[in-house]
């Protein structure tokens, strides 16, 4: 019996095999756990779908997440199939490149906005949305990054949203406590994604963090998805509100 043997829910945010979601996809997967995902678009859909098929996923649907009703319909389907789900996992950010690269008091007000809506009020709308369908047990997983509390070299706005997202976690776990369901982030280290592309200089941030961090190495999908499926498991029963640091490069002792 695996740690997720049971357990049913969805994964937002898997754009290719590099994707951190795709990492912890594989971890609740081999953990027993049946899971669902969503794709951004069709061009995304095509790389998706093979993924989440090799998991034996029998729902995968659209969802921008900046379109309300589609993440509605994606609950609806989850309980028509299911009935009630065990966990949320969002792995989703997105900010204007430009907005990486000027200097950080040159955003615009629309790339703010955009940054913010998609990268953590969509942990609101979501966990929203997932309300009526989730149970009493259930427990929400999003992703986050040292930016959010240090001024980190062209992570600029998405920083900002990165705050937002970890207060948005602490609200939410909070409101949600009070049924059971829990709500936590995972920090994790630099890890190359086609996100992470989008950030100027980030190799010059995988060489930083591989010297600085407390293991002198860069972290791997599977660790975050290990530290995600903990967060999920019954193994984290009390643990809510919580960003869990997958050594972040900069860290904590070695900062
Ligand atoms: P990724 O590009 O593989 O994943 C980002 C996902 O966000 C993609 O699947 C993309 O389709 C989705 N997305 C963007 N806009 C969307 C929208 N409007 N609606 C629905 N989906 C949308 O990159 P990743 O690095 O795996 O990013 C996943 C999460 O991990 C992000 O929150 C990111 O900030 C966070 N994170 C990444 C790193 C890193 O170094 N890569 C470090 C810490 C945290």
């Amino acid at each position: 019996m695996g740690l997720m043997s049971g357990k049913r829910g969805i994964i937002f945010g898997v754009a290719n095999e590099k994707s951190i979601a795709w990492g912890v996809a594989q971890q609740l997967h081999e953990a027993g756990a049946e899971i669902a995902f969503t794709y951004l678009n069709e061009a995304l859909e095509k790389r998706v779908r093979p993924l989440a098929e090799s998991l034996d996923a029998s729902i995968i649907l659209p969802c921008d997440v900046q379109n309300e009703e589609e993440m509605v319909a994606v609950f609806s389907e989850l309980e028509k199939q299911w009935g009630k789900i065990d966990f949320v996992v969002h792995a989703i950010a997105f900010a204007n490149r430009e907005d990486l690269k000027r200097p950080f008091s040159q955003t615009s007000s629309e790339g703010f906005r955009l940054a913010l809506d998609v990268s953590a009020y969509s942990l609101v709308s979501m966990t929203r949305c997932a309300m009526p369908v989730l149970k009493d047990d259930a427990s929400i997983v999003t992703m986050t990054y040292l930016g959010s509390v240090r001024s980190v070299p062209q992570y600029n706005v998405m920083g900002v949203a990165k705050a937002a997202l970890e207060s948005s976690v602490r609200y939410l776990a909070a409101e949600l406590g009070e049924k059971g369901i829990r709500v936590n982030a995972v920090s994790a280290g630099p890890i190359k994604t086609l996100a992470a592309a989008g950030i100027s200089d980030f190799k010059k941030k995988l060489n930083v963090a591989e010297e600085r961090a407390p293991l002198r190495r860069l972290v791997h999908q599977d660790e975050v998805g290990k530290s995600t499926l903990y967060l999920l498991s019954d193994l984290a029963s009390g643990v809510t509100g919580e960003i869990h640091y997958v050594d972040c490069g900069f860290s904590t002792s070695a900062g």
